[in-house]
């Protein structure tokens, strides 16, 4: 398959990237380079720009015939969305429309877009299958809601066909130890962690220890990013073999409280980790946990790296070896 990959030089985006090099797709990626890494992308061809940027959009399309386009790019703080509404209407929601309208205008017909667990806001019932109701909490979550929504017209009227993919919490790096979470600033509680483990933070924060969970931290369901890289591409090629376009929920059906993930933490790396107790992070539900049975009935989805401390090993790896050779602190 000859694909686009917006967002490639990302976290998740960058994993993609890989997999589909090595799966023996061609692979285009664009990425505007300003939170993702030039280095980060291992294989294809890659072209520096933005979504907002529709002539450019125009002549990628013109240039490259495209079998579909995964879709990564995206602002991704709950937090910062509260406060920057702007930034995300207009990266998630407006950009995202340049490129379905570039898809539609050049005649591109599919689509795997990245959402979220967020749209689902607190939730009434877990685990949280498709039919649970959406209330996302934040910009963030609306956002990605409107793009959803916008795509189901968008088939409608214009026949584009899509998967979209709600990853819960996604996590760990490259099993080979190439690629990581490289986020600036990093506000992931996995790389956090690591990093407190490492001695490159002197300490890990706990963003409430006083939920409605048995040791009264937030449970959420990690998810390794190469699973739901496989998931993008068991998804793409069910809409290249005529498939319906659907929306599914990603997550391994297990949650673990920070502090579990602390404690595995402190297991693989076998060193102690310290931490504080801080205030409720806003917008946070206590519980995140995804039922994910229509991926595995519908695409054959069966993630490969279900177990938290597997997640956590390969994203120590990476840390590790991010701290051995100093990554660069700024991107692009
Ligand atoms: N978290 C925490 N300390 C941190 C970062 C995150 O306690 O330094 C908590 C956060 O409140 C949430 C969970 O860890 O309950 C996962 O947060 P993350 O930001 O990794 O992912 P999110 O759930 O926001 O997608």
């Amino acid at each position: 398959m000859r694909i686009l990959v917006v967002g490639g030089a990302g976290y998740i985006g960058s994993h993609m990237t890989k997999m589909l090099v090595e799966t023996a797709n061609e692979v285009v990626v664009l990425d505007s380079l300003v939170s993702g890494f030039r280095d980060a992308v291992l294989g294809g061809r890659l072209l520096v720009g933005d979504l907002a940027d529709r002539a450019l959009l125009d002549q990628v399309f013109s240039a490259h015939r495209f079998d579909g386009v995964m879709h990564f790019a995206s602002s991704i703080q709950v937090g910062e969305s509260v406060r920057q509404p702007a930034k995300y209407y207009r990266n998630n929601v407006a950009n995202t429309l340049n490129l379905l309208e570039a898809m539609v205008r050049h005649g591109v017909g599919r689509l795997i877009f990245s959402s979220s667990a967020a749209i689902f806001g607190e939730p009434e019932r877990l685990p949280i299958d498709e039919a649970h109701p959406v209330r996302p909490l934040s910009p963030y979550g609306r956002s990605k809601w409107m793009v959803e929504q916008a795509l189901a017209d968008y088939e409608r009227a214009y026949g584009l066909r899509y998967v979209t993919l709600r990853y819960f919490n996604a996590a760990g790096a490259d099993p080979l130890g190439m690629l990581g979470e490289r986020h600036e600033p990093e506000t992931h509680l996995i790389p956090l962690v690591l990093r407190a483990a490492s001695g490159r933070r002197r300490a890990v924060e706990i963003f409430g220890a006083d939920y409605p969970t048995p040791d009264g931290t937030c449970i959420r369901d990690y998810v390794h990013v190469v699973d739901l890289c496989r998931a993008h591409l068991l998804a793409l090629e069910r809409l290249m073999d005529g498939g319906a376009s659907g929306a599914y929920n990603l997550g391994n059906g297990s949650g673990f409280s920070v502090r579990e993930v602390i404690d595995a933490a402190q297991k693989v790396t076998g060193r102690n980790i310290a931490v504080k107790t801080a205030p409720r992070r806003e917008g946070d539900p206590a519980r995140l946990v995804a039922d994910a049975a229509r991926a595995r009935r519908e695409l054959g989805w069966r993630p490969v790296y279900p177990a938290l401390e597997t997640i956590v090993a390969h994203a120590w790896a990476w840390e590790k070896k991010s701290t051995a050779a100093p990554i660069q602190a700024t991107p692009g």
